[in-house]
Parts: C-alpha cells; structure tokens; sequence
C-alpha cells in the first residue's frame, strides 16, 4: 500500500497513542469482532456483544425448553419490558418508571405522537375521550410538527396519526421549529440526531420552545441514545423513541423504547391499548383500563428472544460512563477528519470533491461523519455508491445514502483510533485513484 499524501506511518504513531490512552479501549473485548474489518455502521446496526449468543442458548433451552409457561413469572419474562426499560433510562437521562421496551420503533412513534396530540388538546385520558370543545375551533392545536429532514418512517406514520386525529402536519426544518411552533401546535416530532448527516439537535431548547407555545414534543433518540447524553428528564421531554438495535448493539429487529415523562403518565392515552398495557391483564374483562405507568406504553405479548438479547448486550454498559463515551465519539470523529484532510487536502483529488456534511461545532455533532461525494458539474450519487462499494472489499464498513452521502458511524464501545485512521487512509487511497486516475 503506498500513502498517497499526508504524514502515512507517523498517523499510525498517532493513532497508537491515542488508543493507548483510551479508557474505553478495553470494552472492544466484549464485541465480536474481527481484525480484518473496519466497522463503521454500528449506527445502522451494533456489533454483536460476546456473551449474547450463551444467554439466548440459555433462554431457548432452558426457560423456553424446560420451564416453558412457568417462565412468563419465575424466569421474569412479564416484567421484562419494564426492567428493560429502566436499564436503558441512565443511558438517555430518564429515572425509574419511564421507559418500556418493546414494537419499533415506527409503531413507538405512533404511540408517542397520538398520545402528544391528545395531551395537548386536553382529549387525553385523564380528561376523557372525545375532543374537549375549548380545545377544538379556531384555536384547535390541529397541527403536527415534523423535522423536514426526518428519518422517512417518522413522516410517514406523523401523516396517518394526523389524519386520524383531525390535524395536518407541517415539515419544518429543525432550526426553524422553535419559531413555527405556535397556538396551533399540537406536537412536534423531531429527529435528536439527523441519520443523514449526523446533525445533533438542541433537545434543551427546542423542548423549551414547543412548551411555551403549549405543544407536547416527541423527540426520535434512535441516533443519539447509547452515543451521547440525552437528558430527557433534565431537559423536560415529554416523549422519545429510540431503537435498540444501532449504538444500544441490541441485534437485528431488537424492539424499541419509549419514553413518556412521569408527570404525563396518567394523562397519556394510547392509541394501541393492547391487553398487556391493561390495569388487570389477566381479568381478561371486556372494558379497557389503563395500567399506571410505564407499562401503559405496552401493546401485545412482548418479543421474548429479541428483548431478552437485548438485556444481555446491555450489559457492555456496566461501569460505562455516558460521558465518556461522548468524548470518546468526538475525538474519534475529529481525528478521522483530521486524517482525512491530511491525505486528501482540501478534500479534493482532481474532480472529485468530499465535504463533511457533519457540523465542526461538537455541540451539533453527532457520532458520525457524513461525506457528501461531488464530482465537477455531477452529482456525485454513482461515485459515492462505487467508493462504498470498494471501502467494503478493504474491509471499510459504513454505509451509503442518497443522494452521495458516505456514512461512517463511530461507536466508541468498539471502535479504535487505529481503525479511523485506517479508515481514513484507505478511503483516500480510493479517492485518490477515482479523482486523480
Ligand atoms: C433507525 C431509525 C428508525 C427505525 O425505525 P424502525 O421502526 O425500527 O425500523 C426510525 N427513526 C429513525 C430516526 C431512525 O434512525
């Protein structure tokens, strides 16, 4: 391999230093992973946690294969969308009672946005069911909020929540909702992180804008929780989802979160009051009662195996400091740049341009780094999905988005500043050869 620019062997110094301060460096042990390849799509989907395969043996043979239906109480299993809840809560700033796992996150953004809208016109279930008149009219909150640049699901299932509740849905961009957010708001849907360009958004005072206008906010954590501080109890959220399965490393389909604010609790009425979110469940009775709590969020039987999967690769958490995790993404994100322009300066070889679609500012960065692939006079979609292509024959793995966006994500649990630099190295070599050649 012969360096095309920048400091080649003296990064390699560079990286081996970095690592070798790291605290975090000795939790790459507990992933499978494998030299060869460089993973950079733990935010797309996290690397599988060593000890999950044993556990879920366990689960199947023993409480599936020998207690069978004694284990819905004496292996835990009713219980587990709630003790996996709070077990998730420290990681995005939310106390005991307030968290219940389970669906996806698509039908967690249902619960939330509905529960929202109603919660904002007093329709909810504290208030009884049925528009309340001094909420309907003129200034009848029948408007949901959605980030312009949302996830596509989020938009998606927004517009049928709306049109099931009577309201319309606006997209406005993230730096504007603060402002659009008025007497008719009802709810505001809202990605943390943008999975496109890894934009962090200001939870604090979007949160804070959409309450003085008296809406209710439903904030998508899928691309911040497990990768940096979410604080929805310190900054007063009223609603988040948030898969399991990108940085939370939960498996393939592991089932999402929801999150809804104690103080909203008793006031939240589900749109999918499914039985196990019922006061008795087992009174099996004709009327619905609402259950207190977190477990209100529930629909139907949970997903044993998957949840329970993701009770073990949660485990990788312990003695794990939220904040150190965050400083680790941003100095890894950092020095990937770093590299980078240090063997592709300016970001250009010959006709081929890259630009970092991710803010500089560490306050809007998230923990990931967006490429967008310009070629003179060309989009660059075909080259961005080529460059990926090869980046994967290296063993370089992240990810390609419309339109010409190379997404690397960077898990601090596992990823290395040799493998970034790696990354880097490898990523300008191809550049070189496409921009130059
Ligand atoms: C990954 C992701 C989803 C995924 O939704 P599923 O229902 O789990 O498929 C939704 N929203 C955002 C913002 C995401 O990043």
């Amino acid at each position: 391999m012969s360096d095309a620019a920048g400091p080649g062997a003296g990064s390699s110094t560079a990286a081996a230093e970095l690592d070798a301060r790291d605290e975090l460096a000795h939790r790459r042990k507990d992933f499978v992973l494998d030299d060869g390849t460089v993973y950079l799509d733990g935010n797309s989907l996290g690397a599988l946690p060593r000890s999950v395969p044993a556990r879920l043996a366990e689960v199947v043979e023993q409480e599936w294969g020998r207690l069978r239906i004694r284990s819905w109480s004496e292996s835990g299993w009713w219980s587990a969308p709630e003790r996996i809840g709070d077990r998730i809560a420290p990681l995005v700033g939310a106390g005991e009672g307030q968290i219940v796992v389970g669906d996806s996150t698509s039908v967690n953004v249902f619960k939330a946005v509905v529960g929202a809208v109603r919660i904002a016109r007093g329709e909810d279930a504290e208030h009884g069911v049925g528009p309340s008149p001094a909420a309907r009219g003129s200034g009848g909150r029948d408007e949901i909020l959605v980030d312009a640049a949302t996830f596509p699901t989020d938009g998606y299932i927004a517009r049928s929540a709306a049109r099931m509740t009577g309201a319309t849905v606006r997209a406005v961009p993230v730096s504007g909702m603060g402002a659009a957010a008025g007497a008719n708001t009802a709810a505001v849907l809202v990605n943390h992180v943008d999975y496109r360009t890894g934009e962090l958004h200001d939870l604090r005072s979007l949160t804070a804008d959409v309450h003085r206008a008296g809406g209710r906010v439903v904030w998508d954590v899928c691309h911040s929780a497990g990768a940096l501080p979410v604080e929805l109890d310190a900054y007063e959220a009223d609603f988040a989802v948030g898969c399991t399965y990108k940085f939370l490393n939960g498996g393939p389909g592991a089932p999402a979160f929801l999150y809804v604010r104690r103080e909203l609790q008793p006031r939240f009425d589900t749109p999918l009051p499914g039985w196990t979110s019922h006061a008795d469940p087992f009174a099996m009775s004709d009327g619905y009662v609402p259950a207190e709590g977190a477990v209100r969020g529930r629909v139907g039987t949970p997903d044993i195996l998957s949840m329970l999967a993701l009770e073990e690769s949660l485990k990788v958490w312990e003695g794990v400091a939220v904040s150190a995790v965050r400083a680790k993404s941003l100095a890894l994100t950092d020095f990937f740049l770093q590299q980078l322009h240090a063997y592709v300066p300016d970001g250009r070889a010959g006709r081929l341009r890259l630009r970092s679609l991710t803010p500089e500012a560490h306050e809007r960065r998230g923990s990931q780094i967006s490429l967008l692939c310009e070629t003179e006079g060309h989009d660059g979609t075909d080259v961005a999905e080529e460059l990926m292509a090869r980046l994967h024959e290296r063993g370089i793995v992240g990810d390609f988005r419309r339109p010409g966006v190379l997404r690397f994500g960077f898990t601090p649990l596992y990823t290395s500043f040799g493998d970034a630099d790696r990354a880097a190295k490898v990523l300008a070599e191809l550049v070189h050869a496409r921009g130059d050649g």
